[in-house]
């Protein structure tokens, strides 16, 4: 009830307009995005290369409206690839094809997404298709195999979810491809018809499909924070003999930090995925849906803060 409530305040543009200058709030997004601006979140994506952890950049914000706002969005991924180039840092991108003006037209999308993956190419660099929610699986997966895969098999990649029903058919099809996937459990809101219902179900269907992209994928990224399951992947890597440069772990930035740096201590890769910039407002919500405890958590913190300044 909570978290579908949470998930639906994240789609409500009105109320981001009213909390975006609320101090409070915005002390609350520090602590999952990092910072509103291309400078902050090198700055970021500089700490945890220093720990031995590398990242995924994402400009937040989802669907555009306008062609413009589409292509503007593109030109800040190519400045944020030449900055992760000329300062040697160990990060590629994620981006939405909805960021990028599928909304408005299949051939904008394709156009702009073309022009990271040129310049993600020319730096031999990567860029993940995140996925979206499963209104967007279709049109995702298809651009990706049909329209993107072909041209830049090394530098594109995709996510599939283990909340829907569909997904070991899609792991299925990924892994004829031999292409690189990041299997998540998925954020969004999704019915029945489509998604798991039970988090048991979920959370099963993320281990079959896990261990499927393990042992006949290409490079997966396992991308949790349960230690469950993250303890399963260990354990199937280890019997069935799969190297630990074969994957890699990949979590939120600000969850289970403690987590991130122990994966590395074991010797294990481990990629964090770096959220910032202005429209942080739905990222945070789904963050908060996730675990509603984080509510009382980060309040807490920020009143302790306030109070021993
Ligand atoms: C690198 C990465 C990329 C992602 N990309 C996508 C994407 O493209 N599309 C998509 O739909 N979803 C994406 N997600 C989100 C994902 O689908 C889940 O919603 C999210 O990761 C929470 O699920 P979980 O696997 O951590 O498991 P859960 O069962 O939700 O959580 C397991 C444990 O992790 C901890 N935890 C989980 N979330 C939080 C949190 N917010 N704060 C504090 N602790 C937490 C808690 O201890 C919890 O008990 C991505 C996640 C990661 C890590």
């Amino acid at each position: 009830m909570l978290r579908s409530s949470l998930l639906y305040l994240s789609r409500q543009q009105r109320i981001f307009d009213f909390v975006k200058n609320v101090g409070f709030a915005r002390k609350m997004a520090s602590r999952f995005v990092a910072g509103e601006t291309i400078a902050t979140a090198l700055a970021a994506v500089e700490q945890l290369n220093a720990k031995g952890i590398t990242a995924s950049l994402d400009l937040l914000g989802e669907s555009v409206s306008s062609e413009a706002e589409a292509r503007d969005t593109g030109r800040q991924y190519l400045e944020i690839l030449d900055r992760i180039e000329q300062k040697k840092l160990q990060a590629n991108v994620s981006v939405k094809l909805t960021a990028l003006g599928q909304d408005i037209s299949d051939e904008l999308g394709l156009e702009v997404v073309r022009q990271v993956l040129d310049r993600a190419k020319q730096y031999n660099s990567f860029a993940r298709l995140d996925m979206e929610s499963s209104a967007y699986t279709d049109r995702t997966l298809d651009t990706f195999e049909h329209k993107l895969y072909p041209d830049y098999p090394a530098n594109v990649g995709v996510v599939l979810q283990s909340s829907l029903r569909r997904t070991l058919d899609d792991v299925e099809r990924a892994n004829r491809l031999k292409c690189r996937v990041r299997i998540c459990k998925g954020a969004y809101l999704e019915p029945a018809t489509v998604a798991f219902p039970d988090k048991a179900d979920v959370d099963r269907n993320y281990v079959e499909a896990m261990h499927r992209l393990m042992e006949h994928g290409n490079y997966p990224g396992i991308a949790t924070h349960d230690e469950l399951i993250i303890n399963e992947a260990k354990r199937f890597a280890k019997e069935r003999g799969i190297a630990s440069d074969r994957f890699e772990f990949q979590m939120l930035y600000g969850v289970r930090r403690d987590l991130q740096e122990q994966i590395v201590k074991e010797g294990y890769r481990m990629r964090v995925y770096v959220p910032f910039g202005s429209q942080w407002y739905p990222y945070l919500m789904r963050r908060l849906a996730e675990r509603p405890a984080n509510i009382a958590f980060m309040a807490g913190n920020i009143v302790k803060e306030s109070f021993s300044r």
